[in-house]
């Protein structure tokens, strides 16, 4: 399968460019040239396969053409080593949970697919040189990619964090992991960081002596593998007799996870509609009123994995569907909450169903209290375990958020990171010295 750019002005790349370069050269973003549909025997049986059937399923339409079937479903089912289930929160409403990987949150999965698709490409290349992965992180992104890459050969992993600036519960997850695992503490924000980053990737020197890649969100192999998931959702419901009716609501931040939602729909997945619910960051919402996209600065919330204020998925969206506002709002809906509703609906969750959500997800469960009609049943993705902001969650339901075993047992780990200055020279001459 190739891949072309949203911006239509790099040539088409294989599926191996698209994930080493992340980005075209247009600086559009890759797009499969083809969303084939399934066959309707296998929604009509979907609700009795499991969750790795499915998955394997839907990879080889996407990467079928690329790995051999057997590498293809060893992959999958590595990446796939923790369950997505279904719970039920209240009659009609149901939580998709997505927090059950190594980081409990849902980037768990693209960045473990990710990391294993690179490991398969390396591993048939002639060179054998190790592949680096440059990741600069505000937190959660460093500890997905970090575990996902975890232990995988012929890879390293660098990842950029600003010091001070991120929380001890998401620095313990990619500082204590060793192996291939190198956190970089440095002396800045986080936008220092990334441009340490975007400097090396445009560094001649640099480039030539070792090779180079990026683990963002926006790469093929973080975002399709996120389609998964959604088919198991629809299996799950469908098992209970509940999937006729059914609206899907995502809390959305870069938007790459709704999207690879609106990748299964194309697919054929019977999803009634989708809605995509935002902080007070609301971009998105505003172009579902308005057809005009406006991107401003990102604003911070409790909620702040969805601080985003140019999604940079949005060109994939308007790709979809060739730019057509009408048929967008036809099948997606907005929702936009400020911090004290996104607290208010913790609590008003927590105390009428005793269910926990993290801020996120309480986006996507309110926007389904809110938008749901009769006869209709609604999914929201739990896009991480409330534990993982255990500081702000505790006083708003007043009361305790019990931390996993998995989480705690990074907390006890040993600390470990280069400390760097924000100057581009000193991580030049660090990297060239490796
Ligand atoms: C990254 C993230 C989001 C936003 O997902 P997008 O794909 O960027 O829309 C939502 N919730 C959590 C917990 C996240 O880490």
């Amino acid at each position: 399968m190739k891949y072309y750019s949203t911006n239509h002005h790099a040539p088409a790349a294989s599926l191996e460019d698209a994930v080493v370069k992340g980005l075209a050269s247009d600086r559009g973003l890759f797009m499969p040239e083809h969303i084939d549909r399934l066959p309707d025997e296998f929604f009509e049986k979907i609700g009795t396969m499991s969750f790795q059937e499915i998955a394997c399923r839907v990879a080889q339409a996407f990467f079928g053409e690329d790995i051999p079937r057997e590498e293809l479903d060893k992959i999958v089912c590595d990446t796939l080593s923790f369950d997505c289930p279904v719970v039920e929160v209240e009659p009609s409403i149901y939580s998709l949970e997505l927090f059950h990987g190594p980081t409990l949150a849902f980037k768990d999965v693209g960045a473990r697919f990710m990391a294993r698709l690179l490991q398969y490409f390396i591993s048939r290349s002639s060179d054998g040189r190790e592949v680096n992965v440059l990741v600069a992180t505000s937190g959660d992104t460093g500890s997905a990619v970090a575990n996902g890459f975890l232990g995988v050969e012929g890879i390293h992993v660098y990842v950029l964090y600003p010091k001070g600036k991120v929380s001890p519960i998401q620095e313990c997850q990619f500082t204590t992991l060793g192996k291939n695992i190198t956190a970089i503490e440095v002396d800045g924000v986080f936008d220092d960081c990334q441009r340490l980053v975007k400097s090396a990737f445009m560094d001649a020197g640099l480039c030539g002596k070792m090779m180079l890649t990026s683990a963002n969100s926006i790469n093929v192999a973080r975002f399709l593998p996120q389609a998964f998931y959604y088919f198991n959702a629809y299996a799950r419901m469908k098992a209970l007799g509940q999937a006729d009716q059914l609206v899907i609501s995502v809390p959305s931040g870069n938007f790459g996870n709704i999207t690879a939602g609106l990748f299964a729909h194309r697919m054929g997945l019977p999803v009634k509609r989708f809605i995509a619910a935002n902080n007070a960051n609301d971009i998105f919402y505003q172009y579902l009123l308005s057809g005009v996209y406006t991107p401003k600065a990102s604003r911070q919330t409790i909620a702040n994995a969805m601080d985003v204020g140019d999604p940079s998925n949005f060109a994939r969206i308007l790709d979809l569907y060739g730019a057509d506002h009408a048929r967008i709002t036809s099948l997606i809906s907005g929702a936009t909450y400020t911090d004290p509703q996104i607290a208010e609906t913790m609590k008003q969750c927590h105390d009428t169903t005793g269910y926990t959500l993290d801020p996120h997800g309480a986006c996507g469960y309110r926007a389904l209290k809110e938008q749901l009609r009769p006869g209709e049943t609604g999914v929201f993705l739990e896009t991480a375990h409330p534990a993982k902001f255990k500081d702000t969650v505790e006083p708003i339901i007043n009361g305790e958020v019990t931390i996993p075993r998995r989480l705690a047992a990074f907390m006890e780990g040993e600390k470990k990171s280069v400390p760097m200055s924000s100057s581009f020279s000193d991580f030049k001459s660090y990297l060239m010295s490796r």
